[in-house]
């Protein structure tokens, strides 16, 4: 069972970076994040954490499948790849000349989000 929170995290990844697993069975996998889910601070990461979800056949004569799919994992469990350095990386906040704030990587100093 997973607690929910009840204000959702400001996490520190979001849909679309690459992260590297540092733990568990798909450790130093890598992958793009799908979704995230700030109330549980859990994320889907393309090809890890894979699971066989059975799907019941709906109509008569119709097979049974078994398809392969991600299942969330625990934020804790994985480190932003920074674009410019290529290493995991831990995380760091600046705020930009237009105020807003930026993620920077802790190795290289190089914002991660782009500034438009
Ligand atoms: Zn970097």
């Amino acid at each position: 069972m997973v607690r929910k929170l009840e204000k959702p995290l400001r996490m520190k990844i979001r849909t679309g970076d690459t992260v590297e697993v540092i733990s568990g069975k798909d450790k130093g996998r890598r992958g793009r994040v799908q979704r995230v889910f700030p109330r549980e601070n859990r994320l889907i990461v393309e090809g890890v954490n894979l699971v066989w979800k059975h799907q019941k056949p709906r109509q008569f004569g119709q097979k049974g499948s078994k398809i392969q799919m991600p299942a969330p994992l625990f934020a804790s469990k994985v480190m932003l790849v920074c674009p410019h350095c290529d290493q995991k990386t831990r995380v760091g906040r600046v705020r930009g000349q237009d105020g807003k704030l930026y993620r920077v990587c802790k190795k290289c100093n190089e914002m991660i989000d782009a500034t438009k």
